[in-house]
């Protein structure tokens, strides 16, 4: 089988990538062995702010102006709903957030983003004193839904390889890579995590940071919007809510814990008055980098062989992104912006 690529890892990375292929009119397959989650527990927001420091996240114009047409795109294909625009109220615990959240809205680059009224909260299930700034331009992409429906889709048109990809297979030809019977001209490396058994990327400083969620039912708290205090609290539809997420640095697995479902459920009594049972968790790892820029590139000596990590806490902006800077390298010889370049680590 002759394709012009190799994709290894079907999650949000993969995907993006997959779509400008597919665009380019280029034949390629994927191989993914489920051995990651991440995107595939994801809670999915995208949110151009940082809620913390009240910044605008790195490039989020750009970001959103490529993302939001692809998920579009994909919804018409595989005739799924992924986006649901929500807007995000952030809580404030103080009159100084208040002030604080006046002063950013003012700001060049956040002024379109943090509306300048304050809400008031009128809901007796949840417990803000001092009301919330909205966020506009949230939403929520079901990333769960997005990698199971993409898989099958891809699996339907016979481009995809439901295992493990064994690097030590892989055949260097002059200008192809030979993969078991597939003659490629590129292959490109979307694991996340996973990158750390990949023999040929994993120098790269890719730094585990476990998350966990969990599911709860709650039916009289009835929020439509995404409401992020010391936890997240994002609706689901038939009173259903994520409340996440935790971060662990050391955990390398993908189990559940009692100690995440403890700590998410802990900092939700600060905010929620009502009651609600706990329905499921799970856990993924993102794939996060030490200086908070993706890891995007050609190996250094096999020159049709490329990354594409590091997706950090916010791959549904990033992935459309950088697949679209890593594509127009490899097939418009563009330069790769340096903060994402993984040269920038020789
Ligand atoms: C709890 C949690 C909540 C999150 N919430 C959000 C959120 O609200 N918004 C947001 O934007 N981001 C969120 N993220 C982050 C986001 O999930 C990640 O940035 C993103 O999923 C990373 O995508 P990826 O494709 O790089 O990696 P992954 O999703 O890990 O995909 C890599 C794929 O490669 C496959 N693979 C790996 N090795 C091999 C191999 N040798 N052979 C075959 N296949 C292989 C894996 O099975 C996997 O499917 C969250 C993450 C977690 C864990």
């Amino acid at each position: 089988m002759k394709v012009d690529y190799i994709i290894v890892g079907c999650g949000l990375a993969g995907i993006a990538f997959c779509e400008l292929l597919k665009k380019n009119k280029k034949t390629f397959v994927v191989f993914d062995n489920n051995s990651q989650l991440s995107s595939s527990v994801a809670g999915g927001l995208y949110n151009p702010v940082v809620l913390k420091r009240f910044t605008p996240v790195w490039k989020s114009k750009e970001q959103l102006e490529l993302a939001l047409p692809m998920y579009l795109n994909i919804e018409k294909e595989l005739n799924v709903k992924l986006d649901y625009k929500i807007p995000v109220y952030r809580r404030f615990t103080s009159i100084e957030e208040q002030n604080n959240w006046f002063t950013a809205s003012d700001k060049v680059g956040l002024s379109g983003w943090l509306s300048a009224n304050i809400k008031k909260n009128d809901n007796p299930s949840i417990d803000a004193e001092f009301g919330f700034g909205e966020v506009l331009e949230t939403g929520r992409i079901d990333s769960p839904l997005l990698i199971e429906s993409y898989q099958k889709y891809l699996k339907e048109k016979k481009v995809f390889f439901s295992e493990e990809f064994n690097y030590n297979e892989l055949v260097f030809d002059d200008n192809s890579i030979i993969y078991k019977n597939i003659n490629a001209k590129n292959i490109v490396f979307a694991e996340g995590f996973g990158i750390k058994k990949n023999p040929f990327f994993n120098y790269l400083p890719l730094k585990e940071a476990k998350g966990e969620l969990v599911i709860i039912t709650a039916k009289d708290l009835k929020i439509d919007y995404v409401l992020k205090s010391s936890v997240f609290l994002i609706p689901l539809g038939d009173d259903k809510y994520i409340v996440g997420a935790t971060y662990n640095w050391k955990d390398k697995t993908n189990n559940i814990t009692q100690e995440a479902k403890e700590e998410l459920l802990n900092k939700l009594k600060t905010v929620l008055k009502c009651n609600y049972d706990v329905v499921d968790q799970v856990a993924g790892i993102r794939p996060t980098v030490i200086d908070r820029r993706p890891l995007v590139g050609v190996h250094n000596k096999h020159s049709n062989m490329y990354v594409l990590n590091g997706l950090g806490t916010r791959g549904v902006m990033i992935a459309p992104y950088i697949a679209e800077q890593l594509y127009n390298f490899i097939d418009n010889s563009k330069p790769l912006e340096s903060e994402i370049d993984i040269t920038r680590f020789n």
